[in-house]
């Protein structure tokens, strides 16, 4: 049996882990000229965008902002996805060259701060997986319901490690030491899209906000309460959908990455979407989903998906090293056991009600 494994779409992902999800209040027109507390929604990456506007603005405003929002994404899937093959990471991809290859600004840079967070979490988080993703049938190649053939793995191994790319963002280019290696930014590009959104917003002069892009979110100020948003976590087990926490969000963003809604059965063991690039590996422990808060939306993503392939003691740990805000969904034979790291329970972001 597969997850998810229906419509996939060309897209840069294919799917949305929406283990987080947003009481979002549509609501209406104060009065007639000016429209407060709105949702705009679309689609980008292969899953659905939301954003929540609470700042009154105009009709005429808001069809630009529409536009503007629209139009970035737009950008940002033109330059990231891993599944069009016209997106300037696909030229990058299909550039064989060893020499160093010239590049935009912004996926320079998008390159070079996944290979800092890379430095960060011992490889674990590591946008040269890409072979690997393909490899397990959950990139832009064929699916498939097996583990691959140890030859296979060792192959893609072998183009696999952030070591073996380098960016110069001075010089505009970006260097691979060994022509296969195939880059994925799908593990952080939603959260980064989210910020990047935020900063269309702020620019725009919007002040208060929520922006959610296929389960990442970035808020920014207050709600129409002037309090900060509430941020619902579901449950990561489908048969239940209790929620367990309530997440107070405000300058910040929240990311999830979770094991247990893209993943195929086999020989008994569940292998999920987030691949092990120490060991190329896909994961199979009991951690179901890890959420991450930080003020850059983009830095969760990544963490979450770090921390989901390092599983919960080594997750943990490395949580608590680097003084991040993080909360594990472990799964034990019962149901679902919660964990948070030092940072998660100071910083106030649960509801008084929820901590434990
Ligand atoms: P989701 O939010 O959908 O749960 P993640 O943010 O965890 O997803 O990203 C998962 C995607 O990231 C995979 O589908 C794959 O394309 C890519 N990926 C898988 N393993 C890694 C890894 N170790 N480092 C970076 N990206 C990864
Ligand atoms: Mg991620």
């Amino acid at each position: 049996m597969r997850g998810q494994d229906a419509n996939r779409q060309p897209n840069m992902r294919l799917t949305a882990a929406l283990l987080v999800t947003v009481a979002v209040i549509l609501s209406a027109c104060a009065d007639r000229d000016r429209l407060t507390e709105l949702t705009l929604r679309g689609d980008t990456m292969g899953t659905r965008y939301s954003v929540l506007l609470v700042d009154p603005l105009d009709e005429l405003q808001l069809d630009t902002l529409r536009a503007e929002i629209q139009q970035r994404l737009n950008e940002i899937d033109a330059l990231a996805s891993t599944y069009g093959t016209t997106s300037e990471l696909s030229r990058f991809n299909r550039n064989a060259s060893t020499q160093p290859i010239s590049v935009s600004a912004e996926l320079c840079a998008m390159i070079s701060s996944a290979l800092a967070i890379s430095q960060d979490t011992g490889g674990a988080f590591d946008i040269t997986v890409g072979s690997l993703v393909n490899l397990w049938g959950f990139g832009p190649d064929l699916r498939t319901n097996e583990p691959p053939s140890s030859d296979e793995l060792q192959r893609a191994h072998a183009s696999t490690g952030f070591r073996k790319i380098e960016a110069n963002c001075d010089l505009g280019t970006v260097r691979k030491s060994n022509s296969n290696i195939k880059v994925d930014l799908s593990g952080w590009a939603k959260g980064y899209a989210a910020d990047q959104l935020a900063q269309l917003l702020g620019d725009a002069g919007q002040d208060n906000f929520l922006v959610e892009i296929g389960g990442e979110i970035r808020a920014q100020g207050v709600n129409a309460e002037s309090m900060p948003f509430a941020i619902a976590l579901e449950s990561p087990k489908t048969e239940s959908r209790t929620i367990p926490v309530i997440i107070n969000l405000s300058n910040a963003g929240v990311a999830t990455s979770g094991s247990y809604r893209n993943f195929f059965n086999h020989d008994g063991l569940s292998y999920s979407h987030a691949i092990d690039p120490r060991t190329g590996q896909a994961v199979t422990h009991p951690l179901l989903a890890v959420t991450v808060v930080h003020p850059s939306t983009a830095y969760a993503d990544a963490i979450a998906t770090a921390l989901l392939i390092l599983g919960s003691n080594d997750g943990l740990a490395l949580a608590n090293q680097l003084d991040i805000a993080a909360y594990f969904a472990i799964s034990n034979s019962g149901g679902t056991d919660y964990i948070a790291s030092d940072a998660f329970l100071a910083g106030k972001y649960l509801s008084q009600s929820d901590r434990r």
